[in-house]
């Protein structure tokens, strides 16, 4: 489908299926070298990067562990500033090689706050791996360790991203409709 209608608004495809696809092979390949032999413990953003690291968990063929943690920050179309965490981590995070899995990094405040957070933990290592990343919507100078793919700065849906709870369904991305 190249374009869906979510809630009132009306997208248009931007990373179809066939992309996303290939682009998560080479996403678990950098894992699977960077990796390996240090059972890395993948810390999964809910509920945005659900199918992200589904399919990702899907292509590592090393010995890893999954833990999630549960935020939220943002309410219809607009950034809310506030990161609020609804589930903590209970892993054991220390000593650990720690790769947090993110849908999107726009602002990059929520990161920033979820980085703070889990660094108290002492992580031996800590990376990010962001499935979409807009990097003229910065606000730091803060730079994920991966990306899936950098986008403009405009709103997106599917691929687990949603617009005020739907949307999340389609397996591609979805840019808004000017
Ligand atoms: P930041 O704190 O970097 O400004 O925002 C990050 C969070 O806002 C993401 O984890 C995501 O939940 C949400 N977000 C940012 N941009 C978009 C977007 O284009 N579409 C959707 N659906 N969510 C977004
Ligand atoms: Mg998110």
């Amino acid at each position: 489908m190249k374009i869906i209608k979510v809630h009132n608004k009306q997208f248009q495809v931007h990373i179809t299926k066939e992309q996303v696809d290939n682009r998560i092979i080479e996403l678990a390949e950098i894992i699977n070298k960077t990796y390996s032999g240090k059972n890395p413990l993948l810390l999964s953003i809910l509920s945005g990067s659900f199918m992200f690291t589904s399919d990702l968990m899907k292509k590592i063929t090393i010995d890893c562990e999954l833990t999630f943690m549960r935020i939220k920050s943002y309410a219809g179309l607009k950034s809310g500033g506030d990161v609020k965490i609804l589930m903590g981590v209970s892993e054991e995070i220390n000593d650990r090689h720690v790769l947090v899995i993110e849908d999107i990094i726009d602002t990059g405040n929520t990161i920033q706050q979820i980085f703070h957070q889990v660094k108290k933990y002492n992580p031996k290592d800590l990376k990010v791996m962001s499935f979409l990343f807009k990097p003229e919507a910065m606000k730091t100078d803060y730079k994920p360790d991966y990306v899936g793919f950098e986008v403009e700065n405009k709103f997106f849906v599917g691929y687990g991203l949603d617009y005020d709870g739907h949307g999340r369904n389609h397996p591609g991305v979805y840019i808004l409709s000017e």
